[in-house]
């Protein structure tokens, strides 16, 4: 990966690290320390607390990574049923990606175990795992409270405790199981936290958890936006179809995410682009384990070069080299915004992110602009594209990812849908296109041969949310694998698991 020149050239030999580790690290490629490493790391070792003001793309996770691995690696293996040091990830990517990144840094460590547990999988082979001891367990709230009720494993002698991503957890409505299991650690502990914003929540999360610590801030919302080349077009919600493509016609992305608000969203684009000829896959809590895996494998790997997503799925997701981030939702919520486009700007990189905004989104693109602090250079496409998509009313009614709803007068009023419109409403997919509207063209990446009369679902929304769904994975992994569960059971429990 290459990082900004202008880091200052400290050397990761001058942390003190055990060869083991710089070893791994020569391995991975990183020859420069990035910011956060250079702050973080010094502290982490001394045995300081961390306020880690940090989004994914810094380096943030090797800045905790390092330390814990050679402060770990001077005492003695873990216990059965104890852990060591414990991250708390809002998700199974992230935690994934982490528990990789613990592997991979401690591979030449002698007796470090790794170990992660996530919802929406059997818990048979996590318990058998946690029965052994690890050193180092990366976990999602929900499901390891489980293995603590079942009695699998015990945070008593847990030496290190790491929050990741805090303001997620809150947003996806994990704080309360989070603070549950922080009670279960012993008092004498170091603790990290890492959050990307710090709404006052968060703040006063982090209070009680850390003791004297050292605040390191290496993303304060708004910086990473400077790197990325912004634009929003103006436009009208049911022509954004046809933007979409053209923009992707245009500017021949080399690797494009997409965001939308709702998971629902996301399927319909991957949908209409198959129409359209572009191959996309698409990411959300409503997906099994699998088919994320397989879909980011796949993203990762370039055969399928545009992922739609929703905001939670695509949190930690680490993928270089994405060119261009289209954001054909604009965010309720304006953190939203500098994570999604971050994704384009990883480590130093820089790309292009492009936002639709439809008339009732203006009031996000002003949130937007004013905590980001910079007006972004807007087109206005309104009258120029044909109208080829119905606006779905109900849909954008749709509760968006993420658990916290827009303050009250924020969230625009659903439009009544016109006579016309309802009219289209009732017609199959196929026939609904706007009667005038010209056929899309084929685009960059498509095969005329791949476009498909995709036929739209029988059934409509449920209604749930993004965040809601997303946690009935996590419940529902049962020993038989994922299965859905009732939303209203799903409502009744709000624990994350
Ligand atoms: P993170 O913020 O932890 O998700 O890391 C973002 C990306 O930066 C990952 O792909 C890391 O492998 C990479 N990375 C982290 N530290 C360095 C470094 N010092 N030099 C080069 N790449 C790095």
């Amino acid at each position: 990966m290459v990082l900004k020149a202008d880091f200052p050239l400290t050397s990761f030999t001058d942390f003190g690290l055990a060869e083991t580790l710089t070893r791994a690290l020569v391995d991975a490629g990183y020859d420069t320390p990035t910011p956060i490493q250079m702050q973080a790391i010094p502290e982490l070792l001394k045995g300081r607390d961390l306020l880690g003001i940090a989004q994914t793309g810094t380096g943030k996770t090797a800045a905790f990574a390092l330390p814990i691995l050679q402060r770990l690696s001077a005492g003695r293996p873990a216990a059965p049923r104890r852990v060591r040091a414990l991250i708390l990830s809002p998700t199974r990517e992230l935690a994934t990606q982490i528990a990789d990144s613990f592997k991979a840094y401690g591979r030449y460590m002698n007796h470090m175990s790794v170990a992660v547990v996530f919802g929406g999988v059997g818990h048979r082979p996590q318990e058998d795992r946690l029965k052994r001891g690890v050193d180092i367990l990366v976990a999602t709230p929900g499901r390891l409270m489980d293995h603590m009720a079942a009695g699998m494993v015990s945070l008593e002698s847990t030496e290190i405790f790491v929050l990741d991503e805090a303001d997620q957890m809150l947003d996806m409505g994990f704080v309360v199981p989070v603070r549950r299991i922080v009670k279960t650690l012993p008092k004498a502990r170091q603790s990290l936290f890492f959050s990307a914003t710090m709404p006052k929540e968060i703040g006063q999360l982090a209070g009680e958890m850390l003791f004297n610590p050292v605040t390191v801030s290496v993303a304060p919302t708004g910086t990473t936006v400077e790197l990325v080349e912004q634009r929003v077009i103006h436009v009208e919600a049911g022509a954004k179809r046809r933007l979409l493509l053209d923009v992707i016609v245009a500017e021949k992305p080399e690797r494009v995410l997409i965001f939308t608000r709702t998971k629902h969203g996301a399927d319909r684009v991957v949908r209409q682009l198959g129409q359209d000829g572009v191959e996309a896959a698409a990411i959300h809590g409503n997906k099994s384990q699998g088919q994320r895996e397989k879909a980011l494998a796949s993203f990762k790997a370039g055969a399928t070069p545009v992922l739609v997503a929703t905001d939670i799925a695509a949190r930690g997701i680490d993928v270089s080299g994405v060119s261009h981030v289209i954001n054909f939702d604009l965010p309720n919520i304006p953190e939203s915004y500098v994570h999604r486009i971050g994704r384009t700007a990883r480590a130093g990189a820089s790309g292009i992110a492009i936002s639709f905004c439809a008339e009732d989104e203006r009031p996000f693109l002003k949130d937007i602009e004013k905590i980001t602090r910079q007006k972004i250079p807007a087109e206005d496409r309104r009258g120029t594209l044909p109208i080829s998509e119905r606006t779905d009313t109900s849909e954008r009614g749709e509760r968006p990812a993420g658990k916290r709803p827009p303050p009250r007068g924020r969230r625009p009023a659903a439009a009544p849908a016109s006579a016309d419109q309802q009219r289209r409403d009732s017609m199959p997919a196929a026939k609904a296109r706007q009667p005038g509207a010209a056929k899309p063209s084929h685009a960059a990446f498509g095969k005329p041969g791949q476009a498909k009369a995709t036929p739209r679902p029988a059934h409509r929304d449920t209604g749930a949310s993004e965040e809601t769904l997303g946690r009935v994975g996590f419940l529902a992994g049962g020993r038989d694998g994922m299965k859905r569960k009732s939303v209203a059971d799903d409502r009744g429990n709000r624990n994350g698991r």
